[in-house]
């Protein structure tokens, strides 16, 4: 298809950044405080929470990354609501806000096992930025964490309410001795105020977090890094997708080539931060021909083990209500009986109608007439689900296919299947969630194996030939392209990646100004 020639915008800045969510909103923010020129590139709309999040699944489907993804391998990876968000504050408009911190042997799994990847920094490393993103995003969590070192200061905010299915899981945890603990999470239990970001409102326990959270008590970016940018001078542009990334002779990057409304437009700048999540990440630089020198863009594919084990009570458990992610255990960190690599954690789950009704069709193969008989039990349903460590494997990666999407780029192709050590662990955690729920007097209990969270195209490394980042997010390639999302990290993580990814956003902002300092001196 013929192009157009993109429209030149005059001034070069000194940094873009592609993508709002988890990766790219930290480091935009800490960009423009320290005084740099700084444009972000967001190929989805900019939202008004009052007006847009509605208590209506159907309706917030917007929130999700629609393009067709496709999907192979034995145990392929289902897209849209399950894994990739847009919009101005990324994913993170539609994430759940559990924000746990991973633990420190998590980044050594191959120290550890002798398989998977060792991070290329440590835990101590990242501490720093946990304690200060738990402070400005104004967590909500227990005084006391059972698992994992100390922390320097406790959570701002005492925990979220538990719903009925963290109630359940609570009282059968404690009766076959897992201990539990409530769960951080980046929704407010009261009214907190950040410099620089305001007041906001209380959690009021509507549940619909998955569909935008309408009073800006879930610590989204749209309403926490992307407002604190925007007041320092960032220029944040919505309904922009980068398709170009240009290069000088010399093999530095020198702008992006965008598409609004349209028209093809150009802006040039002297860095650039690609935070455009795993999927996207990968596509641009396989799309561009850049950065692919370690042969690892686009593999390293990997999402975590996410069983779900359901089940039916006699009580009343409105599993839509509240903070969905309320209960939490890390017993099964390292379990001692385990046969597999790494670990999972439990999780008690809230889920809305819609959601739910999809989890019972593709879970338990129910249609028509015999999934509406199931779904009249709504009320009464409660479940647990798993995050566990994922390996890395040489047949798990993303392509580019031969079908192009409206744009005429190829679409990406996921290949995904769990392995052996994927599979053991899920039959353990099967076996935990139905001891659990049998505990609790289930009836009616049934799992459903999936995988969620997208991870690992782009991964960091200590060097150029076995990674395409170092521990800082700069490419080894390129030496003023810095790639900053969850397609960076080495290994899974047995924990929601969302607070980690932040860490990373931060620590790869100060790293680049410590280095610009550097420079002017
Ligand atoms: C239902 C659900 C619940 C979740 N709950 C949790 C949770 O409780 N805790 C947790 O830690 N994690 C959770 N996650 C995962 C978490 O939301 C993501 O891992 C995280 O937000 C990803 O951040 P990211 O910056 O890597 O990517 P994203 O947030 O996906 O950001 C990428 C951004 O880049 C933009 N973009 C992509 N391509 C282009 C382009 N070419 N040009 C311009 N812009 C582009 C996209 O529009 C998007 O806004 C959940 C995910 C889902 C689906
Ligand atoms: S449960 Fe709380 S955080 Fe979630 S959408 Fe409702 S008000 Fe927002």
């Amino acid at each position: 298809m013929a192009r157009s020639q993109p429209t030149n915008t005059a001034e070069i800045v000194d940094c873009v950044v592609i993508g709002t969510g988890a990766g790219g909103a930290p480091l935009l923010a800490r960009l423009a405080m320290a005084g740099l020129k700084v444009v972000a590139l967001e190929a989805g709309p900019r939202h008004d929470a009052r007006r847009d999040f509605a208590t209506d699944e159907k309706a917030q489907e917007f929130l999700f990354w629609n393009d067709e993804r496709l999907s192979a391998g034995r145990t392929p990876t289902s897209f849209g609501n399950n894994n990739s968000g847009t919009g101005v504050g990324g994913s993170t408009l539609h994430y759940t806000a559990y924000t746990p911190r991973p633990q420190p042997d998590d980044l050594r799994l191959r120290t550890e096992f002798g398989v998977g990847q060792d991070w290329p920094l440590a835990f101590e490393d990242l501490e720093p930025y946990y304690d200060e993103l738990e402070q400005l995003l104004g967590i909500s969590g227990p005084a006391e964490y059972p698992w994992g070192p100390p922390r320097r200061r406790g959570y701002p905010l005492a925990p979220l309410p538990l719903n009925g299915a963290a109630l359940l899981m609570q009282r059968a945890c404690a009766k076959l001795g897992i201990r539990t603990s409530p769960a951080a999470n980046a929704a407010l239990s009261a009214r907190y105020y950040q410099e620089g970001i305001g007041w906001r409102e209380a959690c009021t326990n509507r549940g619909f977090c998955q569909a935008g959270c309408s009073v800006g008590a879930k610590a989204s970016m749209d309403v926490t890094f992307i407002p604190l940018a925007e007041a320092h001078g960032a220029e944040v542009r919505a309904g922009c997708f980068v398709t170009e990334i240009e290069r000088d002779a010399r093999g530095h990057m020198t702008g992006v080539v965008y598409e609004q409304d349209g028209q093809r437009h150009r802006q040039r700048c002297r860095h650039l931060f690609l935070c455009a999540g795993a999927i996207e990440t990968p596509r641009l630089l396989l799309l561009n021909r850049l950065a692919l020198g370690s042969g690892q863009v686009g593999q390293n594919f990997m999402a975590h083990p996410g069983m779900q084990v359901w089940g039916t009570f006699a009580e009343e458990i409105h599993p839509f209500k509240a903070i969905p992610g309320a209960l939490i255990s890390e017993d099964t960190h390292r379990p001692a009986d385990a046969d597999f690599a790494g670990g999972y954690l439990l999780q008690s789950i809230g889920v809305m109608p819609v959601t739910f009704a999809t989890q019972v069709a593709r879970g338990r193969g129910l249609w028509g007439p015999a999934l509406r008989d199931y779904l009249r039990q709504y009320n009464h349903i409660a479940g647990i689900n798993i995050l566990g460590d994922c390996l890395p494997h040489p047949d798990n990666y993303l392509e580019l296919s031969g079908e192009p999407d409206s744009r005429g780029l190829p679409k990406p192709r996921v290949h995904f299947s769990f392995h052996e050590n994927e599979e053991r662990m899920t039959r353990h955690a099967e076996d935990v969630m139905r001891r659990i729920w049998a505990a609790a007097g289930a009836e009616d209990v049934w799992a459903f194996s999936r995988s969620a969270h997208i991870i690992g195209t782009c991964r960091m490394g200590h060097s150029a030939e076995a990674a395409v980042v170092n521990s800082e997010g700069r490419s080894f390639e390129v030496p003023n392209l810095y790639i900053c999302d969850n397609s960076v990290f080495p290994s899974a993580l047995s924990v929601n990646p969302a607070l980690t990814i932040m860490a990373l956003s931060l620590r790869t902002a100060d790293a680049f100004l410590a280095r610009q300092r550097r420079r002017d001196q």
